[in-house]
């Protein structure tokens, strides 16, 4: 082949490689993040964590963790639903995706149509907790303290559609209650003012309160499952301690932007699937009261199949309420 032919075939491949659609190309090629739409040091950012680890040992990068909390995790999920689809930028968030199409009318973002489920990750349990002198030590003592004196005493949530405030509500419903909730970035630091003996009760995630009960920095009152905890068992469940209706899980699941080719969503889901089987993962999900969802449940069309079902779920109920966040 002349020096001439050699040249313009090189100059043919750059062309075609530069041509290539970016899934073609080998992914990832830097570090990939992934946003938790709310703040540091919460149940979300926790699970956030340890799978972006397992995730980034399997896509051979760094796969950092970055906190956009606020407004119940719609600024985080904004600013996913709003970047560029190619694999780099991607959203860790719970079942406040199920609720927030309902519950706020108005948003610069679309909350179904923006995003491609990645898949499934977990599904966590959660309890009702009170700062450390709250004077009770039973739900029952606890439903009377709250029904005496609930002009007075504070609920902590995560803003409107976040976990927290769907079992605060649960809550505030069963026993007929209405307290003071005062929201934060993300019940990270909503813990820190329980510690602090500042804000009265909280509902929130194992994945978040399992030390601080264990350690006795908090009391817990009841888990919202049917059945006790492994990590838990001296909390009672809710049918245990005499609200059989105070029952929520809050599933959590990993998101790409709209538009994101089929090829780099299952590359990605590949990922998360090896990384909810990683021994490390599994272990210290355990000791924080959960576990991994079973690997077909970490699918992208399984993932979708559940998030659809559950936006149907709550409609009727936010609807029927007429609580809107807007
Ligand atoms: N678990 C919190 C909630 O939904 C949010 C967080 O992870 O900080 O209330």
């Amino acid at each position: 082949m002349s020096r001439l032919a050699r040249r313009a075939l090189l100059a043919v491949a750059a062309l075609a490689s530069a041509a290539a659609p970016a899934w073609a190309q080998s992914f990832p090629t830097r570090p990939v993040t992934v946003i938790v739409p709310f703040a540091a040091g919460g149940p979300t950012d926790t699970v956030t964590r340890l799978v972006a680890e397992a995730m980034g040992r399997d896509l051979g990068t760094t796969v950092v963790v970055e906190n956009a909390g606020g407004a119940g995790g719609t600024i985080g999920a904004q600013r996913v639903a709003n970047a560029k689809p190619d694999g780099y930028t991607l959203l860790l968030h719970h079942i406040g995706m199920a609720t927030t199409p309902s519950l706020y009318r108005r948003l610069a973002y679309d909350p179904v149509g923006g995003f491609e489920p990645v898949g499934l990750v977990t599904e966590v349990p959660m309890t009702l907790v009170a700062k450390k002198d709250f004077p009770a030590n039973t739900l029952a003592e606890a439903i009377a303290v709250i029904r005496r004196d609930q002009e007075k005493l504070n609920y902590a949530n995560a803003g409107i559609g976040a976990a927290s405030h769907l079992c605060g509500l649960l809550l505030m419903k069963a026993v007929d209650a209405p307290m003071t909730t005062v929201p934060f970035r993300g019940t990270g630091p909503a813990m820190q003012e329980v510690l602090a003996g500042r804000i009265d009760l909280m509902c929130d995630q194992t994945t978040s309160t399992t030390e601080q009960i264990k350690s006795g920095a908090i009391k817990a009152f009841a888990t919202t499952t049917p059945a006790r905890l492994a990590a838990l068992p001296e909390v009672p469940t809710s049918a245990e301690a005499g609200l059989p209706e105070f029952q929520v899980t809050v599933w959590h699941g990993l998101y790409a932007p709209k538009g994101t080719s089929p090829e780099l969503v299952a590359r990605l889901s590949q990922s998360l699937q090896v990384a909810l089987r990683d021994p490390k993962l599994i272990a210290r999900f355990a000791e924080l009261g959960t576990e991994p969802v079973a690997a077909e449940r970490a699918t992208p069309a399984a993932h979708r199949a559940f998030w659809l079902a559950d936006i149907a779920k709550w409609k009727p109920i936010i609807q029927g309420a007429g609580q809107y966040a807007d």
